[in-house]
């Protein structure tokens, strides 16, 4: 049977590239509804599904900061029937991108990236899960983020982010509230993923990177602002550079993750940083991850750079052996 699908920021990015290729899958497993904020923005889209679009793939308009925007979309597919729903948090396409000291960040913009990151999900659940629920049917794919730094080499990590205070913290509520629902889901045989990428290189980081760069740091002391533009925004472009993933490599992953018999809670897709993760379970008192970046930030100790070239041989190996099994079908 065909699944349908629907995505929301298809614009740009992650959102297009999945779109695209679901749309384009060769054994047309997928009805893709692509969705969007802004209709005008359509034409990338358009023109990279070709001659599926009205076919595979459906484009339509969806703000997750609007909840009648997602109902009239909810209620225009056919029996409002949605297998998994691909949710994009939001980053700096939308001038969602909130880095640098929060002495310089007003509360508003701190809410605007709270509302469409954690809130714009929950108002997507909202109307959908009674639904999956009463069919006891439905896979939820979250695209989470994953952001660490250190001084000149760069890593990756699914924990607290030098200067991304607020976005990490959007990310850490929509992990608690998956982490919750994912145990009701359990109940009525729904399944819950959520994708953690490293950095990927779209729009979204020369926008983050610009709006860094043009951040009014009066409000900062000297050393914060100092911080912020010679650690942080000077290694910015070479974390994209060098472990930069590509949108479609993210949309690759998902696609496996969509048709997995037993799809898992959590993906990452750069596995740089896994056994990063592994600190944070390493030391119940939570200091080691602290101390570790700390060092990283501030040190540029030379374990560090080895530890890097460790990690990268680990991703290496597995990117050999990205396999999750058989698909269901
Ligand atoms: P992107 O900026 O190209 O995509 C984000 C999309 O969300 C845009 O199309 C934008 O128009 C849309 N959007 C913003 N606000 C919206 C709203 N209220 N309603 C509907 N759509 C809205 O960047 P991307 O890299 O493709 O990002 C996709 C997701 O992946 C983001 O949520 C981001 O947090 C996540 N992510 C990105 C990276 C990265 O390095 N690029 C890394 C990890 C996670």
């Amino acid at each position: 049977a065909r699944r349908n699908v629907l995505i929301t920021g298809c614009s740009s990015g992650i959102g297009l590239a999945l779109a695209v290729k679901m749309a384009k899958d060769e054994q047309k497993r997928f009805k893709v509804y692509a969705t969007m904020r802004n209709l005008a923005k359509k034409e990338p889209l358009e023109e990279a599904a070709g001659r599926r679009l009205g076919k595979t793939l459906e484009i339509k308009q969806l703000d997750v900061c609007d909840e009648q925007s997602i109902k009239t979309c909810v209620n225009s597919i056919p029996d409002r029937r949605i297998d998994v729903l691909g949710k994009y948090r939001m980053f700096s396409n939308a001038g969602m991108g909130l880095i640098g000291p929060i002495e310089c960040q007003t509360i508003d913009e701190m809410k605007t990236v709270m509302d469409t990151n954690f809130f714009g999900l929950v108002r997507l659940l909202k109307e959908i899960l009674p639904d999956m629920k009463r069919r006891k049917s439905g896979h939820i794919v979250i695209i989470s983020s994953v952001m660490g730094i250190q001084g000149k080499d760069v890593l990756f990590v699914p924990s607290g982010i030098l200067f991304n205070d607020v976005y990490a913290a959007s990310k850490f509520a929509v992990e608690g509230f998956c982490e919750s629902l994912a145990i009701q889901a359990l109940k009525f045989k729904l399944q819950l993923s959520l994708i953690e990428p490293g950095p990927v290189v779209t729009e979204f980081e020369r926008k983050v990177f610009e709006d860094g760069m043009k951040m009014d740091l009066s409000a900062a002391d000297e050393e914060t602002a100092e911080m912020f533009t010679n650690i942080y925004l000077k290694n910015y472009k070479q974390i994209f550079q060098s472990l930069g993933q590509s949108a479609e490599d993210v949309a690759e992953h998902t696609v496996k993750i969509i048709l997995a018999e037993n799809p898992p809670f959590r993906h990452q897709t750069n596995t740089l940083y896994t056994p990063m993760t592994t600190l944070k379970y390493a030391d119940p008192n939570g200091d080691l991850p602290i101390d570790i970046f700390y060092k990283m930030v501030f040190h540029h100790d030379k374990i560090f750079s080895a530890s890097l070239n460790f990690i990268k041989l680990l991703r290496w190996r597995s990117r050999k052996s990205f396999d999750l099994g058989k698909p269901s079908q």
